[in-house]
């Protein structure tokens, strides 16, 4: 292979162009801005650094958080210890320590917009702002906006979720998830390094309702807006037939990370995805070379993960509106947490990342009589000792 153009430097094309230098394949990443404060929880799961731990090991500012308060109307608020805690950065910080590493790999590392890519008899001519660049073979990561329509998921309104937030000054030592009535989303506040993110995404609801209950929630908590950055980004959540239709690769490309569509649809997170589809594509790439690579690539994420994000496509409606036992669902998962070992162990691995959705059913129906047992008796225990069901 002559050249491999990464188109996008986020967390994904920065590292499929580590993977790539890193064989020895010549590699060009292109990105308009570079390192850059993407609007981003910045949240990491277990799942991810356990299997990319330079992730966690390196000198980058980080937060390890160990403990979540999950709320949902009139079940009040659950704590939850973390066992796996959730890693969290300043997206600026995590995209240059991605971005360094590649170039500390080989790749060659240009500030530029991509405007258009055509396929020619040699490869790709690709043009930027700043002149034009030819490759052999393209990998598309160029976010949930991606520009270059035809590579990559084409995102109807109904496969996205507004996702916005504030960051602003503070500090806690916990995460903070709230539920709210009648959405398909939810707030979150995750402590960093010297500030806090404040947001909330939700499907099939305009930003700017959703930004009105996000205030309302701030006002409420005693979040200071005044002052505080305002951010805003779209989060691809696919439909179940989006996941049957996508393109994630064709002739001399692939697409990787939110670009491909790759978030789970249930709880937004993408950072883990859009870095283990970098992996894979570039591995293919680099064991099948171009002719091979797009297939291969196919089945690889169908074997890894997205088999179980398109049944995350599916339950999601049940997890945020669905009801249970006379109440909504998040409000039986908040009281569930509160007084069942069991399934709070189970919200522990969801929180690491480490539950698949395939195993989730079975494992709260096999927990379900367990359970139901541990609400009982913790119903009885603490009318007796006030506070004593805390997980
Ligand atoms: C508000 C919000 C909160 C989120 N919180 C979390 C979280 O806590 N945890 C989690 O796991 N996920 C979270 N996500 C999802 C996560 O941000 C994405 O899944 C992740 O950034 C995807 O990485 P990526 O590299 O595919 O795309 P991006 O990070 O979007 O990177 C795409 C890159 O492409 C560049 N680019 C785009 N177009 C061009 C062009 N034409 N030419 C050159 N360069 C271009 C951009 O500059 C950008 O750097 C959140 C998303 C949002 C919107």
């Amino acid at each position: 292979m002559k050249r491999v153009a990464v188109l996008g430097g986020g967390p994904s094309g920065a590292f499929a162009a580590e993977t790539l230098a890193s064989a020895g394949i010549p590699t060009v990443l292109c990105d308009e801005k570079l390192a850059w404060e993407k609007p981003c929880g910045g949240g990491l799961t277990y799942k991810a650094y356990h299997q990319y731990p330079f992730l966690l090991e390196n000198p980058t500012p980080k937060r390890l958080v160990r403990e979540a308060a999950i709320g949902a109307g009139r079940a009040g608020t659950a704590r939850l210890s973390l066992d796996e805690p959730l890693l969290i950065y300043s997206r600026y910080d995590l995209n240059a320590l991605l971005l360094e590493r590649a170039a500390r790999a080989g790749a060659a590392i240009e500030k530029t917009r991509v405007t258009r890519i055509e396929r020619n008899s040699g490869g790709w001519a690709i043009t930027t702002r700043t002149g034009r660049i030819d490759a052999d073979y393209c990998v598309v990561a160029t976010g949930a906006r991606n520009p270059l329509r035809g590579f990559g998921a084409e995102l109807t309104p109904r496969d996205t979720m507004a996702a916005l937030g504030y960051l602003v000054p503070g500090d806690q030592d916990r995460i903070d998830i709230q539920f709210l009535p009648g959405l398909e989303g939810y707030i979150w506040v995750f402590p960093r390094c010297g500030h806090l993110s404040v947001g909330i995404c939700g499907k099939g609801v305009p930003a700017q309702a959703l930004r009105s209950r996000l205030e309302r929630y701030m006002a409420e908590a005693g979040f200071e807006i005044e002052g505080a950055q305002f951010y805003s980004h779209l989060l691809p959540s696919l439909e179940t037939p989006a996941w049957k239709r996508t393109q994630v690769a064709g002739e001399g490309w692939m697409a990787t990370g939110d670009a491909a569509g790759l978030v789970d649809p249930i709880t937004g997170e993408g950072l883990y995805y859009a870095v283990r589809s970098a992996d894979l594509a570039a591995r293919m790439l680099i064991g099948e070379g171009a002719a091979g690579a797009a297939a291969a690539y196919r089945r690889a994420l169908r074997r890894d993960f997205t088999g179980d994000l398109e049944l995350a496509s599916r339950l999601s409606k049940r997890v945020y509106l669905g009801r249970f036992l006379f109440g909504s669902v998040p409000e039986r998962m908040v009281q569930f947490t509160r007084r069942s070992p069991r399934f709070a162990r189970v919200m522990q691995d969801l929180f690491a990342g480490t539950q698949t959705y395939a195993g989730l059913k079975k494992r709260l129906l096999g927990n379900l009589r367990g359970s139901l047992l541990e609400v009982a008796l913790s119903f009885g225990f603490s009318r007796l000792v006030p506070g004593g069901s805390r997980t």
